[in-house]
């Protein structure tokens, strides 16, 4: 899951990228609005945390800009506290929730999976596909009743798949939405990581839930099955 922080405050920023790494996501981060707005555009964001006052131009014409573009990703808009004025002006221009500061760090968090679960058409915490279980809240995976030990990386793609299960995805769209832009990309290393994950989640070939077609990409069956 790719997020991307836009947010002045330093000190902010940096504890919002460390706690959203350390949550799973790949992380983009700027302070400004105009480079925020070309990288809503050019990255492929999962999700956004946009705050609101922004030393070059505001987060609501950032917001408006992309919405214009036609960029629908889920936005979660920062207020500053007892700005009710921006709670409504952010949601008319098209944020999906808000947070007033200061806020938890767990609240953002909460926040954000809701959001890329409802944009995805998930209405609950827990994911399944087949007979795999995933809970986006704890990060635990199971396979019938067999919990699975995953490295962050084979979270991230199972998470990734789970919320598209049933639809092909290519290797490339994979490694975009798994690493940030300054990670280096491979898509040999996307290959491996899926190729370590269906061993952990099919040890014996029994299932295979993890389809490849052939110079399209892969596709997780969404079809609930017995394991
Ligand atoms: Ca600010």
């Amino acid at each position: 899951m790719r997020v991307l922080v836009i947010e002045d405050e330093g000190a902010l920023r940096e504890q919002l990228v460390q706690s959203l790494r350390q949550a799973g996501y790949a992380v983009d981060a700027t302070d400004r609005g105009e480079e925020g707005a070309y990288m809503g555009r050019e990255y492929p964001v999962d999700v956004a945390v946009l705050d609101l006052g922004l030393p070059d131009i505001d987060g609501l014409e950032v917001l408006n800009r992309w919405r214009d573009a036609g960029f629908d990703f889920p936005v979660l808009v920062l207020t500053a506290r007892g700005r009710w004025d921006e709670k409504v002006e952010g949601l008319e221009n098209g944020a999906d929730d808000y947070l007033a500061k200061p806020f938890h760090m767990e609240e953002v968090l909460a926040r954000l999976r809701a959001l890329v679960r409802r944009s995805s058409g998930w209405a609950t915490r827990v994911l399944m596909a087949g007979p795999i279980t995933l809970d986006t809240g704890t990060h635990q995976v199971r396979v019938g009743e067999r919990e699975l030990e995953l490295t962050a990386y084979e979270y991230r793609l199972l998470e990734y798949l789970m919320l598209h299960a049933g639809e092909v995805i290519s290797k490339t769209t994979l490694a975009e939405h798994l690493y940030d832009e300054e990670t280096d990309r491979d898509s040999n290393v996307v290959e491996v990581l899926v190729g370590r994950l269906r061993r952990k989640l099919d040890p014996d070939s029994d299932f295979a839930p993890i389809e490849t077609l052939r110079g399209r990409g892969y596709r997780l069956r969404a079809a609930t099955t017995d394991a």
